[in-house]
């Protein structure tokens, strides 16, 4: 059973492979001739997931998922949100996000905050959606320099530390995103 994933990030097509059953051929958007730039103008991290997966079923006919992830401060009405990766501007540096949440929370008490991944599948021209989340607090500076985008400024719920400064096992074993694949999964394994 051939299934597009809706990203030309080669890493995470590879974590996916694992991660699926045997029997799907799990391909990336240029495998399939993808080379476009997939629209994603909604507004919702959700709306941007479904936007994603309707796209490419639309205009290469696979049954296919797409992914859309976001860091949401309850403080700051739930931004950024979907305007995470670019949240301080159009060159999406994820030192300058940082900063400009920590600056923003700098006149804030609440840093009450949460990851949330939403994947949206369509098969046979049917959308189904999974979502994984993560709830933290945001830090008051950076701590450590694993990971990637905003994991050293977020602190999982029952935790000390940040993203940043766990394996990425320890990460993978809580994570938004693992969430919402392990749910993913378990749909197609049924
Ligand atoms: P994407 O939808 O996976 O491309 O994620 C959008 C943005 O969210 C990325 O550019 C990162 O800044 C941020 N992000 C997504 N997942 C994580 C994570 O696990 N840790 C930290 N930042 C993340």
């Amino acid at each position: 059973m051939k299934i597009v994933f809706g990203t030309s990030n080669k890493n995470k097509l590879r974590e996916i492979v694992s991660m699926l059953p045997e029997s799907m051929d799990l391909v990336g958007l240029k495998d399939i001739g993808c080379h476009e730039e997939v629209p994603e103008t909604s507004l919702t991290i959700e709306g941007n997931a479904r936007q994603k997966a309707q796209y490419i079923y639309d205009h290469y006919g696979h049954d296919c998922f797409a992914e859309d992830t976001g860091l949401e401060v309850k403080s700051l009405d739930m931004r950024p949100g979907v305007y995470t990766a670019r949240y301080a501007g159009p060159q999406r540096n994820p030192v300058d996000n940082m900063n400009k949440v920590l600056e923003e929370l700098q006149e804030e008490k609440g840093r009450e905050a949460r990851f949330k991944t939403v994947i949206a599948y369509i098969r046979r021209g049917e959308m189904f959606t999974f979502e994984g989340i993560i709830n933290g607090q945001i830090a008051h500076e950076k701590l450590g320099t694993d990971g990637f985008g905003y994991d050293p400024i977020f602190i999982p719920d029952g935790e000390t530390r940040s993203f940043a400064q766990m394996t990425k096992d320890e990460k993978n074993s809580m994570s938004h995103r693992a969430r919402a694949f392990k749910s993913f999964l378990n749909f197609l394994n049924k």
